[in-house]
């Protein structure tokens, strides 16, 4: 079962009947979407003043955080010159674990992604800090221009957080951007006990956030804030005579989001965000996300007792990433034969995790966001993982 809901439902339904575009003309619209703005920037600690915008989810997020920090530290006007005119590389750095929108935004802005650091990571799949700043002690001296960082604030491979704090450090002594891409954790700042795992994002330059993977929203919302409200709006905005600002009439004192995004025309999602927060209350949402880590930490106990599985990463957060290792399967073959365990697992419609590879062995991903998950969900999940490898393991021996 998804993570659909029946206020989630009413509020989609109701903003299609409004059928509002929340580009140019002023309405309540415009101010639900500051309040809910409002309300992410305090929980993550930004400062106030600083913008924001919802938009359809971390990847574009992501792409404009990205791109405030190209505007702010290229030294070149490559808004109105393009990046030709710059006459250094600038260079972005991240831990080897980034998501591949990241990847996707340094080549959508021309910087391209031969000029994406991938750092390594330590044993908790972490930024390693000193080759991080190794890095761009390196880059400097080849006579490049390192412009940005980006933290993860949980990892999509594992759910693991780099050290925001040391990260902002490092930004700061060398000038940079920092982005933290919290498309997976930033929600844990609302949580009293799992906050401290997020420090140091409330000093970052700009922060991508998601609504529809750990606040269990109805798809597709998400959301960026920049401290540099300046620099965002410089990145964005342009002059064109029909968007014009007038000084009467419904356009006079609409926000402007089409300025500090890539979309003009905006559906009204800053509806179902409002509505659900206020229907639930941050409370339960905190009780939730605490619940879904505790539910990790289950999966991950079951399967360090079980003596057929093996726990491929540390699990610090809603994501579990582990294999069935029987004795009847030879090492070289463990790859192929999870993979068929998986599938197996999908087609039988018992649970459909996904599939990844952690330090190059294929893994079963457990991603757990759905308040409607409970342990029976992951006892079960591990008995079939079980069954199913076993299953497996007959027919490889079957065959040697
Ligand atoms: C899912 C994810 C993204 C992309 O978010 P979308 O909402 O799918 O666009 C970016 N970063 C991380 C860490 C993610 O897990």
């Amino acid at each position: 079962v998804g993570t659909g809901s029946v206020s989630g439902m009413l509020a989609e339904m109701l903003a299609a009947g409004i059928n509002n575009n929340t580009a140019t003309i002023a309405s309540s619209a415009l101010h639900v979407e500051e309040q809910v703005l409002e309300w992410f920037r305090s929980m993550l600690g930004l400062p106030a003043g600083s913008s924001g915008l919802l938009v359809s989810g971390g990847s574009v997020a992501n792409l404009i955080g990205i791109a405030v920090a190209r505007t702010a530290k290229a030294g070149v006007d490559t808004k109105r010159m393009g990046v030709r005119a710059l006459p250094q590389n600038l260079v972005l750095y991240c831990s080897e674990e980034t998501h591949n929108s990241v990847d996707k935004a340094a080549s959508l802005l021309g910087l391209g992604t031969d000029w994406v650091r991938k750092v390594p990571t330590d044993d908790d799949f972490r930024i390693r800090v000193e080759a991080l700043e190794e890095a761009i002690r390196r880059d400097l001296e080849e006579g490049h221009r390192p412009f940005c960082i980006v933290g993860n604030a949980g990892t999509v491979g594992t759910g693991a957080t780099d050290d925001l704090s040391r990260l902002a450090d490092v930004a700061e002594r060398f000038g940079l951007w920092l982005h933290v891409d919290g498309a997976i954790g930033a929600v844990l700042a609302l949580s009293p006990a799992l906050c401290p795992r997020v420090r140091g994002i409330e000093r970052a330059d700009s922060v991508a956030f998601d609504l529809h993977k750990w606040m269990y929203m109805p798809y597709a919302v998400g959301g960026v804030l920049v401290r540099d409200r300046e620099a965002h709006h410089r990145t964005f905005a342009s002059s064109a005579s029909y968007l014009g600002q007038t000084e009467r009439g419904p356009e006079a004192d609409a926000h402007r989001f089409h300025e500090f995004g890539l979309e003009l025309s905006r559906s009204f999602g800053a509806l179902k965000v409002w509505m659900l927060v206020k229907e639930h209350g941050v409370d339960r949402y905190t009780r939730l996300i605490e619940q879904n880590v505790g539910q990790a930490a289950y999966l991950a106990g079951l399967v360090e007792e079980h003596p057929e599985l093996e726990l491929l990463a540390p699990a610090p957060l809603n994501i579990v990433c582990f294999r069935y290792r029987g004795a009847g399967i030879p090492e070289e073959r463990l790859d192929a034969a999870n993979r068929e365990i998986l599938t197996r697992l999908q087609e039988r419609g018992i649970a459909v995790p996904s599939g990844t590879r952690v330090r190059g062995r294929f893994a079963i991903r457990t991603a757990i966001t759905n308040h409607r998950s409970r342990r029976s969900d992951f006892d079960l999940l591990a008995e079939s993982v079980v069954a199913i490898g076993r299953e497996v393991a007959a027919e490889v021996s079957g065959d040697i």
